[in-house]
């Protein structure tokens, strides 16, 4: 049997042979406009990592190690401090500092359900909480492991259930585990002719299993559609047994269950298997990049084209901010005010049809086309931007990015309303902020506005001036009538705020269903509900 390493190091983002720096004008940039100096530091070493000793009851312990196979249970160093946390800010600065007192007793590599399944049995009789682990990518505090009175902690890490499991090219689906990566479903898919169009910036090292269990969106989802419309059938292994989910173009059976496991986070179960709906690989895809005048003037641009029905499959719009920036940090000027990028997939015919009708609204709004090289290049730049953030934090920057999404009425008041709020909580502890967005997925009804955040670190206090500027930005999302979250979930970052966004009722609603599905409260203690 092989249990896999950790995929990506455990102190940032991704491998080493793939991080990319930021050209030096963008470090000088930066340096000056948070005055910013001093070498840049680096992370902890591993064996200098504070953590406790691994402290689960021996019955358990030894439980496991029948279930899964000893070689599958691991309890050294590197794979708890790579499952102790995720991969958001206030993740990376604690692991940098060394800090992984979060980290698993265990962490336990199942390869089937059946597995999964007598797993919870034995953790549900042993009290002991069970955080399911895709790629650990989670930006909410999804994967921290909590103990909250249980007898102790492990993570079910997915990495060896990565199979396809059936294929039906008739009806473009496939059923797939859980711990495929994003280049594993499209390898798998593709050799089938198929693919599903999920691109998620984390789509690297993401898994399908975090995809549903996240509701994530990726970069072209505004054309393929996100995961939640994408999932038709889905197995979830619970502690009270199996809910299975057969693949359906449509149902009108009651109340959508679907919809009750993708998105789920952990918190009921396991998915163990999600059949989803998928296109034939395109053999065309072609990005341009756009100059508009004004992010508003792009703004209405946008929903024009989509009300009518012409959207690119990838549509992002960057507003003034972001255009400059993304600009230096490639080493290049502005092309102009704001950058819009749009994207098409499919055949030859269809993308030029398709393109000629998303122009138009282009056109109409003032915007000039850039060509080709300019969509191209935003998408090359796409996945260097996680490891540019490991740079900046080694930096001394503090770089935090939000999502949140609203109708079209109330999307300028969402855009000032959080850009005010995270420069006010940043001045009001003397520092500055510098603040950006883009919309990056469009609804006939509204859009997802994702900001990015950068500021001088509080050295000392990075994670109370992270805390400070969230809470402003949380507070301000509600206020102005957006989603606590669009595409990152809740896990326990935005826990707080579930009440607003569903109720009190609503919260009481998941939790019962809660009790039913894991009545002794082991499944990714913490998370979800507040
Ligand atoms: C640099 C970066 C870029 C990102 N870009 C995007 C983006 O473009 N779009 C987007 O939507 N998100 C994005 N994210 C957030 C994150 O990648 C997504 O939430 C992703 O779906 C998580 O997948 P994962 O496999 O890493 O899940 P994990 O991080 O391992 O887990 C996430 C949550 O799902 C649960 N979970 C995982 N697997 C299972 C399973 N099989 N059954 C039940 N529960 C499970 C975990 O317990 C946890 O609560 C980004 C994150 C980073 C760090």
């Amino acid at each position: 049997m092989t249990v896999p390493d950790p995929r990506m190091r455990w102190w940032g983002w991704g491998v080493d042979r793939e991080a990319t720096a930021l050209p030096e004008k963008a470090r000088e940039l930066l340096r000056q406009a948070f005055s910013i100096e001093g070498e840049p530091s680096s992370p902890a070493s591993l064996d200098d990592v504070a953590l406790g000793e691994p402290a689960l009851p021996e019955a358990a312990r030894a439980g496991l190690g029948s279930i899964v196979g000893e070689a599958a249970v691991r309890d050294d160093r590197l794979a708890r401090v790579s499952h102790a946390l995720g991969r958001s800010y206030p993740d990376l600065v604690r692991l940098r500092a060394g800090d992984a007192s979060s980290a698993p007793d265990a962490v336990v590599y199942p390869a089937s359900h059946d597995e999964v399944m007598a797993v919870l049995e034995l953790c549900s009789a042993q009290r002991v909480g069970v955080t399911p682990f895709g790629g650990g990518t989670s930006v909410v505090g999804g994967v921290e492991p909590r103990r909250d009175g249980l007898a102790g902690a492990i993570t079910l890490d997915l990495a060896r259930m990565d199979r396809l499991v059936a294929a039906d090219a008739v009806s473009l689906t496939a059923t797939l585990e859980p711990g495929c990566t994003g280049p594993q479903v499209e390898e798998l898919l593709g050799a089938e002719g198929l693919t599903l169009g999920h691109f998620p910036q984390s789509w690297e090292y993401a898994t399908l299993g975090g995809f549903v269990a996240t509701r994530s969106a990726g970069r072209a989802s505004t054309g393929y559609g996100r995961i939640d419309e994408l999932v038709l059938g889905v197995r979830l292994a619970t502690p009270a047994g199996t809910i299975e989910l057969a693949p359906l173009p449509a149902t009108a059976a009651g109340p959508g269950l679907r919809g009750l496991v993708v998105g789920s986070e952990g918190a009921l179960g396991v998915i163990t298997q999600a059949t989803l709906a998928l296109r034939k690989v395109p053999t065309v895809k072609l990005n341009e990049g756009w100059v508009v005048d004004s992010w508003q003037a792009g703004c209405e641009a946008f929903r024009a084209m989509e009300q009518a029905g012409d959207a690119a499959d990838v549509c992002r719009l960057s507003d003034e901010a972001e255009t400059a920036l993304n600009a230096a940090a490639s080493g290049h000027d502005a092309p102009g005010p704001c950058l819009a990028v749009v994207g098409w997939e499919g055949d030859e015919d269809d993308v030029a049809r398709r393109a000629e009708r998303t122009r138009g609204h282009l056109e109409a709004a003032g915007a000039r086309s850039l060509g080709e090289e300019a969509g191209a290049r935003a998408g090359r730049n796409y996945f260097a931007g996680p490891y540019l953030r490991d740079e900046l934090l080694g930096m001394g920057v503090l770089v935090e990015t939000l999502e949140t999404a609203t109708t079209w009425s109330r999307l300028q008041e969402l855009y000032a309303g959080v850009g005010d709020a995270l420069r006010a909580a940043l001045a009001a502890r003397g520092t500055d902020a510098l603040v950006m967005c883009h919309v990056s997925h469009l609804y006939r009804s509204g859009a997802s506005l994702y900001f990015s955040l950068f500021a001088r670190q509080e050295r000392g206090a990075e994670l109370e001036q992270w805390q400070a500027a969230k809470v402003a930005a949380c507070d301000a999302i509600v206020a102005h009538g957006g989603t606590i979250t669009h595409h990152h979930a809740i896990g326990r970052d935005h826990a707080p705020w579930m009440r607003q966004e569903v109720g009190e009722l609503g919260v009481e609603a998941i939790r019962a269903v809660k009790r039913e599905l894991d009545p002794a409260g082991i499944m990714n203690p913490g998370k979800l509900l507040p």
